[in-house]
């Protein structure tokens, strides 16, 4: 494998590809590249004004630079995102690029192919990762800000602004495609008693436990958020009455034996749940509220259980 490893920063990559001009190789092939090269870059600034998708850039950025040279493929990394973005076929020969602007790191970035990059390719690789950087941050900076809007600081699950625009997709969906759709609102029992003996920090770190173990019980496909407070919201696409009732009482027995302490000692933590399930006329809003009401009573008949639907009218009749 050959890795050809280089750190591009924006402010100094000028003074970079000024010192490697100084080999007649890269010199005569500036000049080469000259006009067509300057044709695709300003073509590229184009074309990555016109998105503030992370992806989209880069495929952008990749077929410019196909344009210009032989590339079988691009890998790009940002931290531990688990979404790297990748793009055609990885080669054996690579060079591999870190890019940062002003200590702000960017991501790493990796061309390969099956042939070796030479340095006129090389130059020309980074001369058209200036044109990269600003779109690329902007981008960065556009799904951060994103993510903010949509996702709760404290314990990182989806908003209620999250769980309207998502909830109503899912509706959309399930009503298009005749299928079931089950939502369970989740409240902590007495949590004003957890902030109340060991402080509002405390609290905090046993909402993000039972988060964590919520998530824990949830198939990769359910959406979990915070509606407010300590209550939760839970959305399980494709799922009738009975199977929400077994994935709403997993949720409750994880959390009943989930070990939570706080200095040292054992703090027993419970949910209440509510479990609505889509009815044609349902909106956002109606299915919402009849979850939130089937949690308040259950927390009428006891509080750490479930209540349903069914068992509802089967109680109220009774
Ligand atoms: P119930 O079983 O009836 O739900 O009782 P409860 O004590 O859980 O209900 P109540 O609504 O009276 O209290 C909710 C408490 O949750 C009050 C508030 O201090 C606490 N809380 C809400 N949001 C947060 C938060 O972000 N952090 C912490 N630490 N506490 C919070
Ligand atoms: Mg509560
Ligand atoms: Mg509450």
């Amino acid at each position: 494998m050959h890795t050809q490893g280089n750190t591009i920063d924006f402010d100094t990559a000028r003074i970079k590809l000024g010192s490697s001009l100084k080999t007649n190789t890269a010199r005569r092939a500036a000049v080469q590249q000259g006009a067509q090269f300057e044709q695709i870059q300003q073509k590229l600034l184009r074309n990555l004004q016109t998105t503030l998708e992370v992806d989209s850039v880069l495929s952008q950025f990749y077929q410019g630079l196909r344009e210009l040279l032989q590339i079988d493929g691009l890998e790009y990394q940002h931290n531990a995102d688990p979404n790297a973005f990748c793009v055609g076929q990885s080669g054996v020969h690579r060079c591999s690029y870190r890019v940062s602007h002003q200590g702000n790191y960017l991501g790493e970035l990796q061309f390969s192919r099956k042939q070796r990059f030479d340095e006129k390719e090389l130059l020309a690789i980074e001369t058209l990762l200036g044109t990269l950087l600003f779109p690329l941050r902007n981008a960065l900076m556009y799904r951060e800000a994103l993510a903010c809007a949509l996702n709760d600081a404290l314990t990182g699950v989806g908003n209620r602004l999250a769980l309207n625009q998502n909830l109503e997709r899912d509706i959309r969906q399930s009503h298009r495609n005749q299928q079931p759709l089950a939502l369970l609102v989740l409240d902590i029992d007495h949590f004003k008693q957890v902030n109340d003996r060991y402080g509002h920090a405390y609290g905090d770190a046993a909402l993000k436990a039972v988060v964590n173990c919520i998530s824990d019980s949830l198939r990769s496909v359910d959406g979990l958020y915070r509606l407010g407070g300590e209550e939760f919201v839970v959305l399980l696409n494709t799922t009738t009455l009975e199977a929400g009732r077994m994935v709403a009482e997993r949720i409750r027995e994880s959390v009943e034996h989930m070990q939570f302490e706080l200095d040292g000692q054992p703090i027993p933590l419970t949910v209440s749940i509510g479990l609505a399930t889509m009815r044609t006329d349902d909106t956002v809003k109606s299915l919402i509220n009849r979850g939130d009401l089937l949690m308040y009573q259950a927390k009428h008949d006891g509080r750490n259980q479930v209540t349903d639907e069914g068992q509802w009218r089967q109680g109220k009749s009774n």
